[in-house]
């Protein structure tokens, strides 16, 4: 039994779900194998019905889910109700493309006839973490099963619980799992799963993508990211941009993939930059219980993450806006700006995933774009001007999936846009036409005309390519 605990309150127990086992997975990828043949054979138009259906449930439910994802997760109840209606319009956004983006095309010309098809993978593995867990689960749920798959889904043992009730709102052939690596091994490493969508860290995404590589699985993953927010020199420190900035950094207690992690700015602009920062988180930090009105940053989620978290603040070390939380009673850690850490220090080099967050100044636009860009990670970056072409310009020297110009994540991800990172941030992408892709397979039949029932020889058969 997988035991949940309010991480504001961590004596209160939240919910539980039963921990699947290995052998229990097994029965699972069976079932939804079976799954797969019927649905795979449904018309979409009847596929697409489900997921309407879907769509329309958990809008219903938005109030109390949202309530849940803030006690299981202790994230703020306005981004869990943010998430949740971002899922729903994702959901009605895939019945809307769908139809476009798998749609059967052909030509008949006088080269002959082309049909070209996109089938289903089969049973869809759906690893995710707990920072977002019901998006980043629809970004996988959706499209697979609006292609046709059958999909089982392992959400991460911190957040089981919104998850398990939007599955059951969804039903059709989707299935779930709980549990932590063990669970997910068996699941990405099951002979009958055909395609494996992960997001999480480093650690489990190497250890999905050997299991799925032992089967040449194909695979979508998702990974870290240490974002760079590059201050142009002649980007303005005013109040809106400085509030955009922080709650980029802050929202979720800094545990998202895109935050923005690390803040270079020009060195002889930085002590104005450290006193714009500390006086806009001032006006938009508010730590304290989630559920409270006002608070913008609840707790860490575990015990585990609080200590490393604390093991981050050191240095020059600045604690950030309003702390109206009891770390008695929840993982609560104080947000801090740590200023001009060394290059080499553990909280600019890798992904902090923690409310702590460095500045640091520069003096040479090609050097900070080198240091932005140093590193194994290329998940998002952002850069700020009051000149946008320069922005813009900059923007494309990034090695990052996804650039923000004078802002950082937290923009409403346009649905248009495909996100997934470069380097070791990850491969695939999700949202947008790029995110439905990855749930089929395109499939050609070919009628070439020199063959065709009537059809005259060709006068020379070796010359058609094969
Ligand atoms: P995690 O890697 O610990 O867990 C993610 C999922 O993988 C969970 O369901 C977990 O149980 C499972 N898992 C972990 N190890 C496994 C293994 N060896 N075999 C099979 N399954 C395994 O990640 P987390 O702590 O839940 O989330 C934090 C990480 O996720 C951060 O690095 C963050 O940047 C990243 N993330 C990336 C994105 C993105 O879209 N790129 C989005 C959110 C989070």
């Amino acid at each position: 039994m997988i035991q949940r605990e309010n991480p504001a309150r961590f004596t209160e127990i939240v919910g539980s779900v039963a921990e699947t086992s290995p052998i229990e997975v097994d029965a699972v990828v069976w079932a939804a194998d079976a799954d797969f043949r019927r649905w795979s054979a449904t018309p979409i138009e009847e596929r697409l019905g489900l997921l309407t259906r879907a769509a329309e449930a958990i809008e219903d439910a938005l109030g109390d889910l949202s309530v849940l994802l803030a006690r299981e997760t202790g994230k703020v109840l306005g981004d869990c109700r943010g998430e949740i209606g971002f899922a729903v319009r994702f959901l009605r956004w895939v019945v809307a493309q769908a139809p476009i983006s798998y749609a059967e095309s052909e030509v008949d010309d006088d080269r002959g006839r082309l049909i070209r098809q996109h089938k289903p993978y089969g049973v869809v593995a759906a690893i995710t973490p707990w920072n977002a867990p019901v998006i980043l689960s629809m970004l996988k749920i959706a499209p697979a099963l609006a292609a046709g798959n059958a999909v089982v889904v392992k959400p991460s043992p911190l957040a089981p619980l919104t998850l398990d009730r939007i599955v059951a709102l969804i039903g059709g052939p989707l299935r779930i799992v709980h549990g932590g690596p063990a669970t997910g091994a068996a699941l990405a490493g099951h002979d009958l799963v055909r395609k494996v969508a992960f997001t999480g860290g480093a650690a489990g995404g190497r250890a999905v993508a050997a299991l799925a590589g032992e089967r040449l699985t194909p695979t979508v993953l998702e990974l870290g990211g240490n974002d760079p927010a590059v201050f142009l020199d002649d980007a303005p420190f005013d109040d809106a941009a400085m509030d955009r900035l922080v709650m980029a950094t802050f929202a979720t207690g800094g545990q998202v993939c895109m935050a923005a992690k690390r803040l270079y700015v020009p060195s002889r602009q930085l002590a104005d930059f450290v006193d714009a920062y500390l006086a806009a988180a001032k006006r938009v930090l508010v730590t304290g219980d989630p559920l409270a009105d006002g608070v913008t940053m609840g707790p860490v989620i575990s015990a585990a993450a609080r200590k490393a978290a604390e093991q981050l603040r050191t240095g020059d070390c600045r604690d950030l806006g309003r702390f109206e939380a009891d770390p008695d009673l929840g993982y609560f850690v104080r947000p801090a700006l740590v200023v001009a850490p060394g290059p080499g220090d553990p909280l600019v080099v890798a992904e902090q995933f923690a409310p702590v967050v460095p500045v640091l100044g520069y003096d040479d636009e090609d050097a900070v774009l080198a240091a932005a860009n140093a590193g194994d990670l290329g998940l998002g970056a952002s850069v700020w001007s009051s000149d946008e072409e320069r922005a813009v310009a900059f923007a494309r020297r990034f090695e990052a999936g996804f650039a923000f110009v004078n802002t950082h994540n937290r923009t409403g991800m346009s649905l248009r846009a495909p996100f997934g990172g470069v380097k070791r941030s990850g491969w695939g992408r999700e949202y947008a036409e790029e995110g439905l892709a990855e749930y089929v397979q395109t499939c050609v039949i070919h009628a070439p005309a020199g063959f065709r029932p009537g059809a005259p020889a060709p006068e020379n058969p070796a010359a058609y390519p094969v």
